[in-house]
């Protein structure tokens, strides 16, 4: 590969630090909410100005937990986006809740001028996803879950330090549930995830809920769960987190220059821009003309492309039981045909940026010989 997806040996090429932190908190066996949890939490509030952040097991169970800590439970509806990743419709499924799937747009976030339609007297959630680490209409969204008396629980699980408005991606709901799985923006060694919240309260259940409920070692204070960030994970996390805002920056450079040049090559076409949105960039995703031919001929030139996603969830046979149909989210399945993200990571460099480019040109150019 000239151009690999993945960067996880680059970026942990030297885990010497890493791992002498992690031998010294072996010494002292504080596996389970060690101090490195703590330590993280704090540093992780600070990173995107709210008052509490909350370890987790995962991304998944971040948007789990807080549906819960909303009381979000059977015989609920909850809303969100027909194109977003499963662990989305997962999080909200394990909560005994029925997942309401509503379409996206070119921004590849929910279709906000869809969202009321979808409101049943049952809807008691809003889970808005900030796909490729862009976000919706965050002010929009906020006004109809006020009007209609529904909560809004983030998904912004791509989109760390994005923005809407200059207003963080995480910080307009009651919460927001963040993943460090080893694929995103901030990541660790295997899984994790983290909240954060304003709301005193939401925060004080939450810890009750990933910790079985209990509020001491003797008392059950509420049902609960097992889902707590790992100790090990949290050293992984402290030793990262001071470079979220130059692997962002590195990102969203990297994100300008492919938008600057891509723009000019007829078959493919870059999503809308807009200034008042921070696009944080974990998936640099463009619409292409015969994707799939464009898809074969990167792998082919050695470009590790990927597409998310060549099925959409509502034809998935694992989610067939909520009743959907062929054809009842048209923008998510022309999506499916035409999207193709490359990479865009901090550790690519120059030449690879151009190499990308080069051979996406290469393609529609070849295309139009053979055409003519
Ligand atoms: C990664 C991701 C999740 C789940 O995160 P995990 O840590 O893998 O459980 C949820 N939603 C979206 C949009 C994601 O990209």
């Amino acid at each position: 590969m000239k151009v690999r997806y993945s960067y996880l040996q680059d970026q942990f090429a030297d885990p010497a630090e890493i791992l002498s932190q992690i031998e010294a908190l072996i010494q002292t066996g504080d596996f389970t909410l060690g101090k490195p949890v703590g330590e993280f939490e704090e540093r992780f509030a600070d990173l995107i100005g709210v008052d509490h952040a909350v370890g987790v097991g995962s991304g998944t169970d971040a948007i789990k937990l807080l549906l819960r800590a909303a009381d979000v439970g059977h015989g609920d509806e909850v809303i969100t986006a027909a194109n977003t990743f499963i662990a989305t419709v997962g999080a909200i499924a394990e909560t005994g809740a029925t997942p309401v799937l509503v379409d996206c747009d070119d921004s590849f976030c929910i279709d906000v001028e869809q969202i009321e339609a979808a409101i049943t007297p049952r809807t008691k959630a809003i889970v808005p996803v900030s796909l490729t680490g862009n976000l919706p209409n965050m002010p929009r969204i906020m006004e109809i879950a006020d009007q209609h008396e529904i909560v809004v629980v983030e998904d912004v699980c791509q989109s760390i330090l994005g923005a809407y408005d200059g207003k963080r991606a995480g910080t307009w709901g009651i919460g927001g549930a963040f993943s460090l799985h080893p694929l995103k923006n901030l990541n660790v060694w295997g899984d994790g995830g983290i909240i954060v919240t304003d709301d005193d309260e939401i925060a004080g259940k939450l810890r009750l809920i990933r910790n079985h409920g209990l509020r001491d070692r003797d008392t059950i204070a509420i049902l609960g769960h097992n889902s707590r960030l790992d100790s090990l994970q949290a050293v992984v996390g402290n030793w990262l987190i001071s470079q979220t805002h130059s692997i962002t920056d590195r990102r969203r450079a990297n994100a300008a220059y492919y938008d600057e040049k891509l723009a000019g090559i007829s078959g493919l076409r870059v999503p809308a821009r807009k200034s008042h949105v921070t696009h944080v960039f974990h998936l640099y995703m463009v619409f292409a003309e015969d994707r799939d031919a464009l898809y074969e001929h990167c792998l082919e030139e050695g470009v590790e492309a990927k597409v998310h996603y060549p099925i959409p969830l509502y034809q998935q046979e694992g989610l067939a039981h909520l009743g959907y149909k062929p054809g009842d989210f048209p923008v998510s399945d022309r999506h499916a045909e035409s999207v193709i993200s490359f990479p865009a990571d901090q550790h690519l460099t120059q030449d690879q940026l151009d190499i990308v480019i080069d051979t996406v040109r290469a393609f529609y150019a070849a295309r139009r010989t053979a055409a003519a």
